[in-house]
């Protein structure tokens, strides 16, 4: 997997794609629109869909802002989407299904956090500049009017998205106290979109870190999930180690890059973990499907037990004794913490607890019948 830096995109490109992409679901905006603008309401395209198209990465997702409230919305929906369901009305938010279009519409919020409560407070807005001023970076927070297609970049997001770059549309700091989980939707991007985060942004995940104490495990665990699913989770990982956020929520990763001994007596264990890491995605076609969440978590977490069961012998020699079984409990423990499903839990660990089966299979000195333990206690 190449670290090199992308080459910037031209807003030509990028706006023959989003011209394009808009063409390709053209039937949907072009009714959609005319529905709310009808019932007097403005609706836009926003956020993630905006630009994936402009990447040309749009999937069946699409994310909608209005100046309706949730009643009005479902209302508008009703008679023309195949299915329309309640997705968090009280956070102004109502989804429907039309053909192949999984639609979600969000009434305009200017959302702020009480920074010692856990709960966000919402409050319906009035604009679409108030609602995309809330947003967490300058290339999620573009828009794009229905059925008029006016693109709407008050952040010049476009040109950090032909850069690559993730920025804050206010201050990073404003951004990060309203809500801490923007710093770990930094890492996020980073690893899906490929893209650099920006200096001031970079300086203020460092500031901040420990703020992220106040999310809730839950929404801190999604976050980690599409970042370790992502195309690029080593970007990902390696901000937040830098900036100090995995101190906070994955302890055990910055705890292997203490393990470099001064001697070069063994290898640096954190470099060694995201190359396995990176060893476990070549390999993930053969599970067929996409992205496997437990295979690389168990990739990254296979020697956790290590900085704890390190020992130095006589004659220079380093041993690791039962790493294996005290990386699955750190594993559990640390899944539990984050809310993990037990199934996903069971399968991480156990992969943890086994990885040194592996020593000898690439020599040829498995049996048999020793592949077929392996595949007996690993499970699927
Ligand atoms: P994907 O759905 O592909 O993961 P996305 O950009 O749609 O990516 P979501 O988490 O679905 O990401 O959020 C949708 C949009 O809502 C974002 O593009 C962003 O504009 C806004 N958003 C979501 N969460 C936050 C947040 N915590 N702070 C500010 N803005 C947010
Ligand atoms: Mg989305």
């Amino acid at each position: 997997m190449s670290e090199a830096p992308l080459p910037p995109l031209t807003i030509v490109e990028i706006q023959r794609r989003v011209g394009a992409e808009l063409d390709r679901i053209g039937s949907v905006i072009d009714e959609l629109g005319a529905r709310f603008a009808e019932a007097g309401e403005e609706l836009a395209l926003v956020g993630g869909p905006v630009r994936d198209a402009m990447i040309g990465r749009l999937q069946n997702d699409l994310d909608f802002t209005t100046s309706a409230r949730p009643d009005t919305t479902e209302r508008l929906l009703a008679g023309w989407a195949d299915a329309v369901w309640d997705m968090g009305r009280a956070f102004g938010t109502i989804g429907c299904r039309k053909g192949p279009w999984q639609v979600e519409i969000t009434t305009y919020r200017s959302e702020s956090y009480d920074p010692t409560s856990r709960k966000p407070d919402v409050d319906f807005g009035d604009s679409l500049a108030g609602d995309l001023g809330r947003r967490d970076f300058t290339v999620n927070a573009m828009a794009v009017r229905v059925p008029s297609r006016d693109f709407v970049d008050l952040y010049g997001g476009i040109v950090d998205l032909a850069e690559r770059v993730l920025r804050t549309p206010g201050t990073p700091e404003d951004s990060f106290s309203d809500d801490p989980l923007r710093m770990m939707r930094a890492a996020r991007f980073a690893a899906q979109l490929g893209f650099s985060v920006a200096p001031d942004v970079v300086a203020a995940m460092t500031a901040m870190a420990g703020r992220i104490e106040i999310i809730s495990a839950e929404r801190v665990r999604d976050e980690l999930v599409k970042l370790i699913c992502a195309p690029h989770p080593r970007l990902g990982l390696k901000l937040l180690v830098d900036t100090g956020l995995a101190a906070y929520v994955l302890p055990e990763l910055p705890a292997l890059a203490l393990e470099r001994d001064e001697h070069h007596r063994h290898k640096d264990v954190y470099e060694h973990t995201l190359t396995v890491l990176e060893q476990s995605i070549d390999l993930e076609h053969r599970l067929g499907g996409g992205p496997d969440f437990v295979s690389r978590f168990a990739a990254l977490m296979h020697d956790v037990g290590k900085p704890k069961t390190r020992r130095f012998e006589s004659g220079g020699i380093v041993t690791f004794h039962h790493h294996d079984v005290v990386g699955a409990k750190l594993t559990r423990k640390r899944m539990q913490a984050l809310r993990f499903a037990n199934a996903d839990i069971d399968a991480v660990a156990t992969l943890v607890e086994l990885h040194l089966r592996f020593h000898g299979y690439g020599s040829g000195e498995w049996t048999d019948s020793a592949v077929r333990r392996y595949v007996r206690d690993a499970g699927d």
